[in-house]
């Protein structure tokens, strides 16, 4: 955007870019070194608006590079990213590995023992696995484009997208495991959650297109700034509830089969399936209290009370390898990665052990 853009009602782009000002938004009235925002008049006092220089990157030609390698310097001695860091790093990192695993599991699944049972369920497991490498990929790309104000809500929809995919094929995976690989089960039993998960995705891309990049892109933890911890995320408002339940609901469809596995699986396979699902959710439910409540080490720290090292995983070296924080949020996505390895060994348990499946 050039100097003096009209559309930039922020103002940021009058800012010259060498120049370090945070604004208000140290919350140690000292140096402010950083990020720089500037809120635009109509939205003093709102966290609408608002631009952190070290997060915001306005070019998407090189959004991937300044997100997952190097971002561009500022001066930022007191940060937990240093200089280049970006605060989104760890989180597409993490997402990237979780990508990675299961594209390499579902690889090298059919070349292994369980890849050659030829039942409907682990045909049905092998594509939830491939499910979840888009589910992570979209939420990778989702984080990388958070740092455009416009491309983040675009990227939001495809970050909906991923997780209703991956939540319907292991729905439908755990399904076929439970019912002895569909074993009379209606059109309507597979079709449900699918059938919900379209809905709601269209719901979602039909609002996105109701409201502005700026109505719903607000900062988070701005007063955090210094610490390099301050971002902007796309927020739901006030449907917030409505994804956060849906999603939930969709999540806990495994609450449904665990009659059906203790009906139909040999013991030991009915108890490993539900024992996994049950450790897997509490691992999940634990994550989203860190990342919504807990908060750790993202409101935890302040510049005079810099942690020890072990206290927060972070690096603030310039350059490739470095500028990253493991963010409460980071910390969610590997607790939901372990969450997804223990669901699937709980599936994997059951197509190897259970002998009526493979029987059928
Ligand atoms: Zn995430």
């Amino acid at each position: 955007m050039s100097d003096g853009d009209p559309t930039d009602k922020s103002g940021f782009s009058k800012l010259p870019p060498s120049v370090n000002w945070c604004g208000d938004c140290d919350e140690h009235d000292t140096f402010a070194y950083v990020h720089k925002y500037e809120v635009s008049k109509n939205s003093k006092k709102s966290t609408r608006g608002l631009k952190f220089l070290q997060y915001d990157i306005e070019n998407v030609r090189r959004i991937w590079f300044r997100v997952v390698c190097v971002n561009d310097y500022v001066n930022a001695p007191s940060s937990y990213i240093g200089n280049t860091g970006h605060i989104e790093r760890m989180n597409v990192w993490t997402h990237l590995l979780a990508a990675v695993i299961y594209l390499t599991y579902t690889l090298i699944r059919p070349l292994t023992s369980i890849g050659k049972i030829e039942t409907i369920s682990s045909s049905l497991a092998s594509f939830s696995y491939a499910s979840l490498v888009a589910t992570f990929m979209f939420s990778s790309v989702y984080h990388v484009y958070s740092a455009n104000k416009w491309w983040s809500s675009a990227a939001r929809v495809g970050d909906y997208f991923g997780i209703y995919l991956g939540i319907s094929a292991g729905t439908l995976s755990d399904l076929s495991v439970v019912t002895i690989n569909l074993k009379d089960v209606g059109w309507k039993s597979i079709a449900d959650v699918w059938i919900a998960s379209m809905l709601l995705l269209i719901f979602f891309c039909l609002r996105r297109f109701t409201l502005t990049a700026e109505e719903t892109r607000l900062a988070y933890l701005p007063e955090k700034c210094s610490l390099g911890f301050a971002r902007s995320t796309i927020c739901d408002l006030e449907h917030s509830g409505l994804r956060a339940a849906a999603g939930m609901t969709l999540a806990f469809n495994w609450l449904m089969f665990i009659p059906g596995a203790f009906a139909m699986l040999e013991n030991d396979c009915a108890w490993v399936f539900a024992g996994s699902r049950v450790l897997a959710t509490a691992i999940l439910i634990c994550g989203m209290v860190l990342d919504n409540a807990v908060l750790y080490p993202d409101k935890w720290f302040n510049e005079s009370e810099a942690p020890p090292r072990f206290c927060a995983c972070y690096s603030k070296r310039d350059g490739c390898g470095g500028g990253w924080v493991m963010t409460s949020h980071a910390i969610w996505h590997l607790m939901a990665l372990l969450s997804t390895i223990i669901t699937t060994i709980g599936t994997e348990y059951s197509i190897v052990n259970s002998e009526l499946l493979s029987a059928f």
